[in-house]
């Protein structure tokens, strides 16, 4: 039986036609080099930056290859903090962070808290369907912020967030001395982004969109690039990052982003349709409810599947289409274990993820859905499934009964 592999938030499969084109890239030379196959590398990489901006609809940008999201989200958290503190020489400096942020920002932030005295904090925590709303946002802006970070699609649950908005607000209160940067690795390619002049920055990463891990790029706002500084000194991408550029593979995430790209209407409509699915048979086999409706409920069923989201799950602009985080909900014997669910899966060749491992498992519970306040009932059951344009109906069918029937038998175990 193939994979049905239902982990795309995590990374993608490369079709295909992408693996071709790394052996096209390969042996050009050096990039930085004069003669024409060298010149031939740079034009590509050129139409690619172009391409990038026309994706998430930035003028006035530049794209700076990197070698992921994770050095594009440090290059810009360290830059701008770094500069800033060379500028207030001693004064604070403040950050408002989104608590749903990936790790790669976190963590950053974390060091630079620890190694700068001066440095402070806020992180905001979002609503209960895991959305940050961009008056809360905002209000945490001070006279001493120099950055503010809120990611656009969470890759747990898939909540996407109204960045504009959360722009505007963060301007509104701080003008323009403070940095906006928005993480949109997991909306790029498979929802509409629109970059406005009210964010300075953005990363991307395009392991997401069927490319090969290890290529990324940083977009900043031309007029925010001082901002930025360099963790890489060199003289390469304007000198913003310095080290030979991965040419094989910016070549081969180019042709995968043109084909994510190509196809993003109809995958949308591929997903959703998927998705649909996977409640529709859901609910034919056991009560689903949406986390509201559980939260909202005064007696709670023996078993139930919650959906981690709000009433808004169908709807792309506030849920990721691809995304679906479901919970087993057990209120009878103890909660249940959504690592035991993943491994039942993965023995039937179904790869999910789990949103925040169970009380019993090492992995411990997600920063993510702590930050959503969700009761640790619903945290133990939670699995993700992350879905691509490739994903097919039967992929989905498989996942329904290995996970129903995974949470049935933890269920009859506890009776
Ligand atoms: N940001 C988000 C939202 C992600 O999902 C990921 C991927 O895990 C990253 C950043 C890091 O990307 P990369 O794997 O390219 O470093």
């Amino acid at each position: 039986m193939n994979v049905a592999y239902l982990d795309n938030n995590a990374t993608t499969l490369m079709p295909e036609a992408v693996v071709a084109e790394m052996a096209r890239w390969a042996n050009h030379g050096n990039p930085s080099a004069n003669y024409a196959s060298a010149k031939g590398v740079r034009a590509m990489m050129d139409e690619f930056r172009a391409f990038i901006l026309r994706g998430c609809a930035a003028r006035d940008y530049d794209v700076i290859f990197t070698s992921g999201a994770t050095e594009a989200n440090n290059m810009i958290v360290r830059g701008v903090i770094e500069r800033a503190r060379r500028r207030m020489s001693g004064a604070e400096l403040h950050v408002v962070a989104s608590a749903i942020e990936h790790k790669s920002i976190l963590l950053a932030l974390d060091d630079l808290v620890r190694a700068i005295p001066e440095l402070r904090l806020t992180l905001v925590g979002p609503d209960a369907g895991g959305h940050i709303r961009a008056q809360d946002f905002a209000r945490a802006v001070r006279a001493s912020t120099v950055l503010a970070i809120c990611m656009h699609g969470n890759n747990e649950t898939g909540a996407v967030n109204d960045i504009n908005a959360i722009a505007r607000a963060v301007r509104g209160r701080g003008g323009t001395r403070v940095f906006m940067m928005a993480d949109i690795v997991q909306t790029f390619g498979k929802i509409p982004v629109a970059l406005r002049g009210e964010i300075d920055g953005a990363s991307v990463s395009f392991h997401k969109l069927h490319g090969p891990p290890g290529v990324g790029c940083a977009i900043v706002r031309r007029a925010a690039f001082a901002g930025v500084g360099t963790l890489l000194s060199g003289t390469q991408e304007g000198g913003a990052r310095g080290g030979t550029e991965n040419a094989i593979g910016i070549g081969t995430a180019f042709a995968a982003a043109r084909l994510v790209f190509a196809q993003m209407t109809a995958t949308t409509a591929h997903e959703l349709a998927l998705k649909g699915r996977a409640i529709a048979a859901l609910s034919a086999r056991a009560p689903v409810t949406t986390l509201a409706d559980y939260m909202g409920a005064r007696t709670k069923l023996e078993l139930q599947i919650v959906a981690v989201c709000d009433r808004g799950m169908m709807d792309p602009a506030r849920y990721l289409p691809g995304t679906l985080m479901v919970s087993v909900v057990k209120h009878i014997g103890p909660p249940a274990c959504n690592t035991l669910i993943r491994d039942v899966l993965e023995r039937a060749r179904v790869i999910v993820s789990v949103g925040s491992a169970c009380n019993t498992s090492a992995e411990g519970h997600s920063h993510v859905l702590r930050a959503m306040n969700l009761p640790s009932v619903v945290m133990d059951g939670a699995i993700r499934v992350s879905m691509c344009g490739y994903t097919t109906a039967d992929e989905i069918d498989r996942f329904v009964d290995g996970f129903l029937g995974e949470a049935q038998r933890q269920y009859r175990t506890a009776k």
